[in-house]
């Protein structure tokens, strides 16, 4: 059993991935080709967002969101404490200041009630100007936007959407990639929507914004490649990638995020008087980057691990570690009791085989499995 099965995925495609990447070597148009464009179209036209920017990773993605607002030393910007490293590396990058928040126990997104908290103690420290929320929509679920907007309009923040596990998540009709003043994505071939290498895009409805962003990803450029008007980087998404993201977006909206949904939902009707399934609160509808679980203490987290693992079943621990205790961001100082939710999730969740090719025998075989253990 695959924890993500990407050969399944490509069986299913085979064809148009392998005319698409066909196309982009026939033409050899590597960087810059038309499926660049036209991917950055069909993307914003998805989200809903006037402005699509392809770049070479969710990373950089979020980087030159940070760069066009121009954030570095002296800025203050607010980050889940659980989450992929990135989120807040960008900040350190820039020379920002990353502020960790706790989380919410159910959902596993920024906590609006630790965030407040946050920014009241960092703006009476006085050391870092608050600028920016990092609002993670975690395993595929969008987070409270409605709450961060409040939040953002109080203090005078912008929100940065990292949907870089988020895509194709939405909440009401509105998609993930629209909700932050800009927004990044990922498409790390295990991420809901995965190219066959590194790939990223960023999302704002701002022109000026998306002007700067496609400047920043070349080199600063001005009115032609070898114009610099200021210091950027190279960010471009290969046309390769775009080739196959093309060949595989139309599956993707039409046929996977329903899979995913459905194999979610068997899960959770299976297992919740067995343990504790992930909570999607009412209007929210999620892209299920994860399925994760949550165990009573890291005892039973790691036994069902080793247990599943000797029947052949793959899980992995997202995430081990709270960002406040990676070693990178030592330079900082943060309180272990600041964040009480972040400090059990890394020792009890565990997320399960998810994605749209998975059969219902494999899940059968995985929940059979969790009941086993908890039999014992
Ligand atoms: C994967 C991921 C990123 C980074 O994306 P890359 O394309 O790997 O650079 C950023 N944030 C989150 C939450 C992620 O899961």
């Amino acid at each position: 059993m695959q924890f993500r099965d990407l050969k399944a995925q490509y069986a299913a495609m085979k064809d148009s991935i392998d005319a698409g990447i066909s196309a982009v070597i026939n033409d050899c148009n590597f960087i810059s080709g038309r499926q660049v464009a036209e991917l950055e179209a069909r993307l914003a036209e998805y989200t809903g967002v006037r402005h699509c920017i392809a770049c070479a990773n969710g990373t950089d993605a979020l980087l030159l969101a940070l760069m066009a607002w121009g954030i570095g030393p002296g800025d203050a910007v607010f980050v889940p404490d659980f989450t992929f490293f990135s989120s807040g590396e960008v900040v350190s990058t820039v020379g920002a200041v990353p502020v960790f928040v706790d989380v919410d126990a159910d959902t596993f997104n920024i906590s609006c009630e630790s965030l407040e908290k946050m920014i009241k103690k960092t703006i009476k420290k006085g050391k870092a100007v608050p600028k920016v929320i990092v609002a993670v929509d975690l395993f595929g679920q969008p987070a409270d936007y409605a709450g961060l907007k409040e939040i953002a309009g109080r203090y005078q923040l912008k929100i940065l959407e990292d949907a870089a596990q988020g895509f194709g998540g939405r909440i009401g009709e509105r998609m993930a990639g629209s909700f932050g003043d800009i927004a990044a994505t990922s498409f790390f071939p295990a991420k809901p929507l995965g190219c066959y290498g590194d790939g990223g895009a960023v999302f704002t409805d701002d022109g000026h914004l998306a002007e700067l962003i496609s400047s920043l990803r070349i080199h600063g450029k001005g009115t032609s490649k070898y114009d610099n008007v200021r210091i950027g980087m190279n960010s471009r998404l290969d046309t390769l990638q775009a080739a196959v993201l093309l060949a595989k977006f139309d599956a993707f909206k039409d046929t996977e995020l329903e899979a995913v949904n459905q194999a979610a939902a068997y899960y959770t009707e299976k297992l919740k008087d067995t343990t504790a399934v992930p909570v999607v609160p009412d209007e929210f509808f999620s892209s299920w980057a994860q399925y994760t679980v949550k165990l009573e203490d890291r005892t039973m987290r790691d036994g069902l691990q080793c247990f599943l693992k000797e029947r052949g079943i793959p899980s992995m621990i997202y995430y081990v570690k709270p960002m406040h205790r990676q070693e990178a961001f030592f330079g900082e100082q943060y309180y272990d009791e600041n964040y009480p939710v972040t400090n059990v999730l890394c020792e009890t969740v565990l997320s399960l085989p998810m994605h749209p090719y998975l059969t219902r025998d494999e899940q059968d075989e995985v929940i059979a499995c969790i009941k086993e253990y908890f039999s014992h």
